[in-house]
């Protein structure tokens, strides 16, 4: 009995030292080196007013839109922990992580950003690195990996979760006035993440969650609206009505910045759009 909790005490160390259980975020959420440090503990702080985070007027609507049987703190750092694996910094280059596991395919994914602000010009704020390297290795029957935070990741299905920085997601045009640690700041920061998780989902013509193209309005010719009822800014919009009533002690602007950002998201969904099987697909 002795040595067998022996082996169970000692089995973590061992694991630690070669870096399997290495993972140093709340949520198991790990930074690659390429993120600043100002940056980590933003993200990371960010992560943490989830767990303070009190729900009421939950509507099966609402329920709906994430596939979630609850709206909770609990049930939606789960849903992150289960589809962000790794945040990646703005000058992480998948080009040069990437790895060719088998064939030989050049691309350039894109499609997976979120794209905020139409007030002064168009900035990408994250990007699912993961799942659009995924679906281009799909598209061309190559599998590929990728190098991120000391590790040799296989991009093996949507949820492989490795989130990219983008341009606008500190530098806030929506907020100017708040500082990036407000809570207003963390909660628009917060829907940006539950955004990019759903695009760690779907399956068949449909994984990834893609954007539909936008055909009028200031987002027209971009792949930033949606034609899934649960997808990314349906989701994101949902979010964000139950962020503005949580964001206790919040001025006036920084309440209409996120009812803003709340239209914005809900603005994106076309006519016609339906619910999808959120289900991630994998290859083995
Ligand atoms: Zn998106």
């Amino acid at each position: 009995m002795l040595k067998r909790w022996g082996i169970l005490i000692i089995a973590p160390f061992l694991l630690s030292s070669c870096g399997l259980f290495n993972k140093d975020g709340i949520y198991n959420i790990t930074f690659d080196s390429s993120v600043p440090d100002e940056q980590k503990e933003l993200l990371t702080q960010d992560l943490e007013v989830i767990e303070s985070l009190n729900f009421s007027g939950v509507s099966s609507d609402d329920l709906d839109k994430i596939d979630l049987p609850e709206l909770s703190s609990n049930s939606l750092g789960n849903f992150l922990k289960e589809r962000i694996r790794y945040i990646v910094g703005e000058s992480y280059d998948a080009d040069t992580k990437r790895t060719i596991v088998s064939s030989s395919y050049n691309y350039n994914p894109s499609v997976f950003a979120s794209f905020s602000s139409p007030f002064d010009r168009i900035v990408t704020v994250m990007t699912n690195t993961g799942s659009s390297v995924y679906l281009a290795g799909k598209k061309s029957n190559v599998l590929y990996s990728l190098d991120v935070a000391d590790e040799n990741i296989l991009i093996n299905t949507t949820r492989v979760g490795i989130i990219k920085i983008g341009e606008g997601l500190f530098s806030s045009t929506k907020l100017k006035s708040s500082s990036s640690s407000s809570l207003a700041r963390r909660l628009l920061r917060l829907s940006t993440l539950f955004h990019e998780a759903r695009h760690s989902d779907g399956n068949g013509s449909n994984a990834g969650f893609p954007h539909t193209k936008c055909t009028y309005g200031d987002f027209a010719g971009y792949y930033a609206c949606e034609s899934n009822t649960n997808g990314p800014y349906n989701l994101e919009a949902m979010l964000l009505r139950h962020f503005y009533r949580a964001c206790s002690n919040c001025n006036e602007t920084e309440l209409s910045a996120i009812q803003l950002a709340a239209s914005d998201a809900a603005s994106r969904l076309v006519y016609g759009a339906v619910k999808r099987n959120s289900q991630p697909e994998f290859v083995r």
